[in-house]
């Protein structure tokens, strides 16, 4: 509950929904809480959008996990804490890897449909950093068919409400019982469908809200990655760590109308080259593989021509492959490219590097529980250690399934000794009026975007890092005051968290003094001897946060 908003006597009662446990969003790690609870208690569901409008139903690749014999537990460990550049907590690389097996079996077990070779067997992939086939894949849309098999089952189970277009604000705390300190006991819920404010309560809270890549202004993304979760979290007292280290990707299309669609690294390893506006091609002058180089190589060279040249995108030409390889092999690209009238048999594509995963988050154990009692965070809103300072591909979704066994079963296990909660506060609207000036909100929404994109995006520099925080403090300011005076409403909310995301990424690329990973520094460019993860601690609640390390 914000401190400036009065909890007494209001206008109207606040509607209040009781479950055993909340799951604030609907994405792979939301769902697979959910399912796993679902035998043992009531379980309610929120998505700010439609059910499937997160990140996982847009992933494309697949999920990595220990499959093959050929393949072993030791080398996915390796390759992760090689990709994590000296950062990832192997505790829970091992953790996670080792449980991935049984991931894949129980979404095999819910009906998530991969493909399999001709002899019947699940085929593998290969990705960036695997150095087996270890990608368990739907095609080249395993999201969907994730989220498919894990909504199918929700939507049946008898004790899961999923409730749509409803955007959790802040979290409600209330003194623990068992304890001295609070505990998590539900959260104050915006319905966009009766544009009201409704208290949801439970014995157990899950935050499974996604990462925050939208606080870029280009972003592979949807929507609904505004990092409300951490945000929540944070403003309720919770650790967070690492936010610093944001992924990038390196080619995303560049037009107004093209929001979020990737272009696959697959073009350039069948011979695709970056660009320059001029025609000029430039990627052997950054590394020997060129076009082949690493992903954040890449994405770093784009970004670096983009700001010396001052030019908005850079080009990736592919046209000198023949029509019909491109229609039998990119046939997704090439219409999609087509629908923006840009045809890729003739003419280079516009392309931008996107943000794409947030790999810092909510602190949390390995049994998703965050620094408040009752609150779990699952998936790309936590930080769990496994990613470190860079996300090997295919990890994230099995994080989400992974985490949420372990988290579900920890809350299973607290549940009958879990006290019911006090009923909770009113919201109280009564001194807000209606917004004369929704200008305010757009323009700040393109603001943030815009400034994170260009003083705190793939490299940095202490006095980039300084001016933005100046920037985005001011325009807290002016968010803060907004929030307090006018109604609320979903696009306010987001900018809201927009903004104290911001200030976290910023806070924790300031302290790094170093480039790792997917932090770089050009005024640290190199890698200390130690490595370190950034925790910021908020002082409390009510109080101006304090960073420490
Ligand atoms: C284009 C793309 C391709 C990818 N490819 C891969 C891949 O091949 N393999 C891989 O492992 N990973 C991939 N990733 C990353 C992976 O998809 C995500 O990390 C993962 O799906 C995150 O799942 P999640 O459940 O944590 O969050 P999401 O799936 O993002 O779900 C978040 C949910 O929270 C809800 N929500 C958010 N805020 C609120 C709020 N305030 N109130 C109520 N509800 C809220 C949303 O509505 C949504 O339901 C890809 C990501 C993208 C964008």
């Amino acid at each position: 509950m914000p401190k400036s908003r009065s909890t007494q006597p209001q206008q109207r009662p606040t509607h209040t929904h009781g479950a055993d446990v909340l799951v604030i969003g609907s994405g792979a790690a939301g769902l697979s809480v959910a399912l796993h609870l679902a035998e043992h208690a009531k379980v309610i569901v929120l998505s700010k959008g439609a059910l499937t409008e997160g990140s996982t139903w847009y992933a494309q690749g697949g999920i990595a996990a220990v499959l093959d014999d050929a393949d072993s537990t030791e080398s996915h460990v390796k390759d992760t804490l090689d990709a994590g550049a000296g950062l990832c907590h192997k505790e829970a690389v091992e953790f996670t890897v080792s449980r991935s097996k049984g991931a894949i079996e129980w979404l095999v077990g819910l009906g998530v449909d991969f493909t399999r070779s001709e002899a019947g067997e699940f085929h593998l992939t290969r990705e960036g950093g695997h150095s087996h086939r270890r990608i368990i894949h739907s095609a080249d849309a395993t999201g969907r068919a994730v989220h498919s098999g894990l909504l199918g089952q929700a939507l049946k189970h008898p004790n899961i409400e999923l409730l749509e277009s409803r955007v959790a604000i802040d979290l409600i705390r209330q003194p623990d019982p068992m304890s001295a300190t609070l505990r998590c006991v539900g959260a104050y819920v915006l319905d966009k469908t009766q544009d009201h404010i409704e208290c949801f309560t439970a014995k157990a809270v899950v935050l499974a809200t996604g990462g925050a890549s939208k606080v870029y202004l280009y972003s592979s993304n949807p929507d609904s990655a505004s990092g409300d979760g951490i945000a929540m979290a944070w403003r309720a007292g919770c650790r967070v760590a690492n936010m610093e280290f944001n992924q990038f990707h390196p080619t995303c299309l560049y037009h107004p109308k093209a929001k979020s669609f990737l272009i696959t690294e697959a073009l350039r390893g069948e011979g695709a080259v970056l660009k320059r506006p001029d025609g000029e091609r430039f990627m052997p002058a950054f590394h020997p593989a060129a076009e082949l180089a690493p992903r954040d190589v890449v994405a770093r060279a784009i970004d670096h021509e983009m700001k010396r040249l001052g030019a908005p995108c850079m080009y990736l030409d592919i046209s000198h492959r023949s029509a019909e390889f491109l229609q039998n092999h990119f046939p997704t690209v090439k219409d999609q490219c087509l629908k923006f009238g840009i045809d890729i048999t003739q003419e280079p594509i516009p392309v931008v590097p996107a943000a794409h995963y947030t790999c810092g988050g909510v602190m949390v154990n390995t049994l998703g529980q965050t620094d408040l009692a009752q609150l779990y965070a699952v998936g790309e809103t936590s930080f769990t250690g496994l990613h470190g300072a860079n996300r090997m591909a295919s990890n994230s979704l099995l994080e989400c399934i992974v985490y949420a066994q372990s988290t579900a079963e920890d809350i299973r296990q607290r549940l009958a000794t879990t006290p019911d909660p006090a009923p909770c506060k009113p919201w109280d609207e009564s001194q807000a009026t209606d917004s004369d000036e929704d200008i305010v909100i757009y323009h700040n929404w393109d603001e943030i975007r815009r400034c994170m994109w260009d003083y705190v995006g793939i490299v940095r520099t202490q006095k980039r890092l300084e001016r933005a925080l100046r920037r985005i403090e001011l325009l807290q300011t002016e968010i803060q005051e907004y929030y307090t005076n006018y109604k609320i409403s979903s696009d306010l909310l987001e900018l809201r968290n927009l903004a104290m995301v911001a200030e976290l990424i910023i806070r924790s690329a300031k302290i790094r003094k170093e480039s790792r990973g997917l932090h770089y520094s050009l005024d640290y460019p190199h890698l200390s001897d130690s490595a370190q993860d950034t925790l910021l601690v908020p002082a409390n609640l009510a109080s101006q946060p304090i960073f420490v390390r």
